[in-house]
């Protein structure tokens, strides 16, 4: 950690440094991917029994909540972790590396969960507070929107969760640094996958089918042209082709060929605009070369929005910890996505980066030598910790 930022972790919670960093390292040695996450979810309800804490589990399948009720009654906050892992082979040889082949913690919800965990059993043994914490872990962060799920299956019905917080390692932002944003603060994640259909021919006589795969090479460049010439140049947008499949030999050209890729906005409005543009850019190069186009498109994930008074909260209880100057508040937005932004859409919610260093070996999220830095498990525990005493207040004696 930097030297500089001195952060006032709570003594009890300093105290569970040890068992957090053993969590974590179980949890990385063990990692499941979306709605897989079986035995994430019994260790974590496990651990949540063993601390006096209601759970209740199968929310969404994998999902766990655990019900924190304070010293008297009052207001709900929901404070919420990833359980999921990701689909990379892990390139560590550290002791606690991933057992289970082709899969690793890379994003790094093996500490989010241990550092929820960790907040958990402090508040669960001093109940200091006006109100009830709901310790949300939930599913399939990664693509499937295990978020959406956890909404869908009734999270805010079973519990009367007022508020929600979300938190996120960040390489790259220094270790005990936060940072925040009120508005939107990362994007929106849609997919979409283009099937061009043309006619397969002997590739010396293309004269004699209709090419998918010139096609196919025009409509790359061309959906370039929506970010530089449809979208307002003020709104933040990506779109990237990510895959490219056609033709299985030297000297065919292919009936078809499939293009798929992402979009990231921070608006309807925009998302809107480009979902028609790529289906009009592919019908026009499709009319172009005298072939068919079918487009699908799909939005997974909406932009992750900050609403105002817990952006001020969650930025309030990460100075308390860190100070001021450790504390970025108009951070720019990420194109990154996040499920909790379904959680935002149904309660006001903040969602913090908190500063992980420059990553292992220079290893950021999503790559196979990444590992969390368990420098930063007690200040990640202890900004929930000062979240809920800020959000619900130190219970009334
Ligand atoms: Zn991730
Ligand atoms: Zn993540």
């Amino acid at each position: 950690m930097n030297t500089t930022i001195l952060p006032r972790i709570p003594p009890a919670v300093a105290a569970l440094g040890e068992a957090m960093r053993g969590w974590r390292h179980h949890l990385h040695a063990h990692p499941e991917t979306a709605f897989e996450e079986v035995q994430t979810s019994a260790y974590v309800a496990e651990l949540l029994k063993s601390f006096g804490i209601e759970v209740h589990t199968g929310i969404a399948k994998t999902g766990v909540v655990g019900v924190i009720p304070g010293k008297a009654p009052g207001p709900w906050v929901g404070l919420r972790a990833d359980l999921d892992a990701l689909d990379i082979p892990e390139a560590n040889d550290f002791d606690h590396r991933s057992r289970h082949p082709g899969k690793m913690h890379a994003c790094g919800h093996d500490g989010h969960t241990a550092m929820l965990l960790g907040a958990a059993r402090y508040l669960a043994e001093t109940r200091d507070f006006t109100g009830t914490v709901a310790v949300i872990f939930q599913p399939a962060e990664e693509n499937e929107g295990g978020g959406r799920a956890m909404v869908e299956d009734g999270l805010f019905e079973r519990f009367p969760i007022e508020s929600v917080y979300g938190l996120h390692n960040w390489p790259g932002l220094e270790a005990g640094r936060f940072a925040i944003r009120a508005g939107a603060q990362m994007a929106s994640y849609d997919i979409f996958e283009i099937t061009l259909e043309g006619q397969g021919a002997h590739a010396a006589m293309p004269h004699l089918g209709r090419d998918s795969m010139v096609a196919a090479g025009q409509l790359v460049g061309a959906l370039q042209t929506i970010a530089s010439r449809d979208t307002n140049p003020l709104d933040s947008v990506v779109v990237s082709v990510t895959q490219i499949h056609g033709g299985d030999t030297w000297n065919v050209l292919p009936q078809s060929a499939v293009l798929r890729g992402t979009v990231r906005a921070f608006s309807p409005e925009v998302q809107n605009l480009v979902e028609r543009r790529i289906n009009e850019i592919a019908q026009g190069i499709a009319a172009t070369f005298g072939i068919a186009a079918r487009v699908r498109y799909e939005r997974r994930y909406p932009p992750t929005v900050n609403a105002a008074e817990p952006a001020r909260l969650a930025a309030a209880a990460a100075t308390a910890l860190v100070g001021e100057a450790a504390v970025d508040t108009s951070p720019g937005p990420a194109m990154v996505a996040e499920d909790f932004a379904f959680l935002q859409q149904a309660r006001p919610g903040a969602y913090i980066w908190l500063g992980a260093g420059p990553g292992r070996l220079g290893c950021l999220l999503h790559n196979p030598g990444y590992d969390f830095n368990d420098e930063i498990l007690t200040l990640g525990a202890s900004y929930w910790v000062e979240v809920v005493r800020r959000v619900l207040g130190e219970a009334k004696s």
